[in-house]
């Protein structure tokens, strides 16, 4: 198999000039093209005919894509622009090392690249290049975050982090009683801070007194799983005191922080890390924002100046990655144009407002919320109170094309069967779905949630739950029924990115 390949592509890129290879021909269509024909290969094969069994499968996704009803919060639908920039000859390139101090030649084209990222970066966000400064090479949020706690710490030293049951991310610190988990917990000690179990807000009180004794050298303010607003200036006042960083990680709501549609971080912080393909909507990465200028005046009036820039850069690279993905880079910065445009703000106030007509169409029919509401673009259902858990809700509804994921609340004592179910309106927003919309999915959800329970009652563990999903012919007919209308509902909906749906 892979000497046929080798030999296939071997020969022909002998045989032919090399300036036939860059002509885009005729005969690279499959149509034109009988069957027996033996062929040179020429790189200018589509994956159709390239590799049919790697486009089926991509088929099949995309099919996947548009027939169903997406709600994993963390996920959106890039544009067919971005995608464009991100499937290019960009992929070819490295370029390790900055603009204008590359470690390779030919650089000029990318150089060009990833200082118009940076700059529309700095402008998405509308910060003042005097006073940040942005490196745009961090592959995704977790080596970006990695990467921002490296250029400030030294290995064993100390941060705090919302603990990820209770809606922080892995890279926050995450150890659970019996191992660390998370590298960040493996290089440096982590001291998680928690919600308050009755109100499901952050318990601040808790995070100052915690600070106190712990004396972190970084506290992150960021959420994956986390409905309300942060309170970025009591964080940061609590920093002051205790002479920490404050990071914020605005992965899941950089979207609406670029929009200005909610409070923004980079009022209160040091340093901000963001991934750009959630709510942001581009291509796949992680971006490390760092402040410059000055960070303080000492008790005899000097300044004391941010030394943040190198040291962010120089973790990044060489410390952490090797060659920037020049492809991603160029379709971030595609979406950070759009970011900037009227059609985001009024993209993003819908996410708003359809996440909020989510929420009370489930508060309307007796569901449980932690924190009892929304202010961003998610809802964290408790199904607790209702006697099903996020596992089984979730393998319900993925059976009846309505994906989600589980999430614990808390109080949760499982994580592979945890109460909760987090739900986001980015993705189905950018298919254009509007409040009414959304109160039609919360009865897809809620007719999925009743067989859930109906099934919980019939069966014993998960895996019993799970079987009699696909044998017990009752209920596979119910779900069949409610696949039917979830995916008659969802294929009209345009979609961002690709045309065959
Ligand atoms: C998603 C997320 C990340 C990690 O991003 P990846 O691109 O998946 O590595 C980091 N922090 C937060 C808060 C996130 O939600």
């Amino acid at each position: 198999m892979m000497l046929t390949t080798l030999r296939q592509l071997s020969r022909p890129l002998r045989q032919r000039s090399p300036l036939a290879l860059c002509v885009r021909g005729q005969q690279s269509r499959a149509a034109s093209r009988p069957v027996e024909e033996e062929r040179p290969w020429t790189g200018q094969e589509t994956l159709a005919e390239d590799d049919p069994e790697m486009w089926a499968l991509l088929r099949s996704e995309k099919d996947r894509q548009c027939r169903g009803l997406e709600l994993i919060a963390s996920e959106n639908f890039c544009s067919r622009a971005a995608l464009e920039a991100l499937g290019s000859c960009l992929n070819n390139k490295y370029s390790e090392g900055y603009p204008g101090k590359r470690y390779y030649g030919g650089a000029e084209v990318v150089d060009n690249i990833e200082l118009l990222c940076q700059k529309r970066a700095l402008e998405a966000f509308r910060l003042d290049p005097a006073l940040w400064g942005v490196n745009v090479q961090p592959y995704s949020g977790s080596p970006a975050n990695f990467a921002a706690y490296t250029a400030v710490l030294n290995p064993h030293d100390r941060i705090m982090g919302l603990d990820l049951p209770d809606g922080g991310h892995l890279t926050h610190g995450y150890m659970s009683d019996v191992k660390r988990i998370s590298a960040t917990s493996i290089y440096f000690e982590s001291m998680p801070y928690k919600l308050n179990p009755v109100t499901g807000l952050i318990d601040y009180d808790q995070l100052d007194a915690t600070a106190r004794l712990f004396r972190p050298k970084i506290i992150i303010a960021g959420t994956s799983a986390y409905a309300r607003l942060i309170d970025y200036a009591r964080i940061r006042k609590l920093c002051t005191e205790v002479k920490a960083y404050l990071l914020s990680d605005m992965a899941h709501i950089s979207g609406l922080v670029a929009a200005g549609s909610i409070p923004s971080p980079f009022d209160h912080s040091d340093l901000v890390t963001t991934t750009t393909h959630k709510s942001l909507r581009g291509a796949r990465a992680g971006l490390i924002f760092y402040r410059k200028g000055v960070r303080s005046v000492d008790k005899k009036g000097k300044e004391i100046m941010y030394d943040l820039e190198d040291k962010v850069n120089f973790a990044v690279f060489p410390s952490l990655q090797g060659g920037p993905h020049n492809h991603a880079i160029a379709g971030v910065a595609v979406a950070l144009k759009q970011a900037q445009s009227p059609m985001f703000k009024e993209y993003i106030d819908q996410v708003l407002r359809n996440s909020k007509a989510m929420a009370t169409a489930l508060l309307s029919k007796g569901y449980t919320l932690v924190s009892g509401g929304t202010e961003n673009h998610l809802v964290l259902v408790d199904l607790r109170p209702k006697g099903i858990d996020g596992a089984r809700a979730e393998r319900v509804l993925e059976l009846a094309y309505i994906t989600a994921n589980k999430n614990t609340c808390p109080g949760d004592k499982s994580a592979l069967t945890p109460g909760g179910l987090r739900l986001g309106a980015p993705a189905l927003t950018s298919r254009q779905l509007k409040e009414a919309d959304f109160v039609q999915v919360v009865e897809f959800m809620d007719e999925g949630f009743k067989i859930a329970l109906d099934v919980k009652k019939k069966t014993g563990k998960l895996q019993d739950f799970k079987s009699f999903l696909l044998e017990d012919s009752e209920t596979v007919a119910r779900i069949a029924a409610l696949r039917q209308r979830v995916e008659a509902f969802s294929r009209p909906f345009p979609m961002p990115g690709f045309e065959d749906h």
